[in-house]
């Protein structure tokens, strides 16, 4: 599935009914946090919609350097894949040197966690006093981050380890809700807004 989708309007159907599925006509943009397969295999279920994706994220992956590169599938993207390509902006937010305003309204921001991969965005859902991270596979798991743990399969890893801090920074200071996408506890912690507590001491690398 694609890992973020974004509108006040898909985000309240979702909400308002746990058993009602979000249609594809219900949703605005398709956001890719990065293009691995368990996060773009499902795009031939938005055949309309516009997706995006950073450049950064579409050039490391595409191509036979790609495949080389662990995105085995993407000979598969769907026929006519133009996904629009995003720059960041040098307008930093909290303790991230760049950012995107997606909606007119601000409440949707999208900020850079490469490491995992050099293209990596977390979308910053802004749902009044506190904010709900999708961070893609900026970790494994929140404590892993917490701990500022790599994964040892990530792009860079000292990038990923500067993505964590920045993550734990900006919860320092921002009520969040973190969810990645292969940490067991995300589901439940989307549910009940779960809150990140950091630590608020250095941990050594
Ligand atoms: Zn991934």
């Amino acid at each position: 599935m694609p890992s973020a989708s974004g509108s006040s309007r898909s985000r309240r159907s979702a909400r308002s009914s746990n058993d009602s599925a979000i249609q594809p006509a219900d949703v605005r943009w398709v956001v890719l946090t990065h293009l691995h397969t368990d996060h773009a295999g499902g795009l031939h279920h938005f055949p309309d919609n516009e997706i995006l994706v950073t450049r950064t994220e579409l050039e490391y992956a595409s191509g036979l350097r790609g495949r080389l590169r662990g995105y085995v599938a993407n000979k598969h993207w769907p026929a006519g894949f133009r996904p629009t390509m995003l720059e960041l902006e040098p307008e930093p937010l909290g303790p991230f040197p760049q950012s995107l305003r997606l909606t007119e309204a601000g409440d949707v921001t999208l900020v850079p966690v490469a490491g995992h991969t050099p293209g990596q965005i977390g979308v910053l859902v802004d749902e009044g006093d506190h904010t709900v991270f999708l961070a893609g596979d900026s970790s494994y798991t929140q404590e892993l981050m917490l701990r500022g743990t790599a994964d040892g399969v990530g792009a860079d890893e000292q990038a990923e380890r500067l993505t964590h801090e920045r993550i734990r920074a900006f919860a320092a200071e921002t009520p969040t809700v973190y969810l990645v996408a292969h940490d067991p506890e995300t589901g439940g912690r989307l549910n009940e807004r779960r809150l990140v507590h950091p630590i608020p001491t250095e941990v050594a690398a």
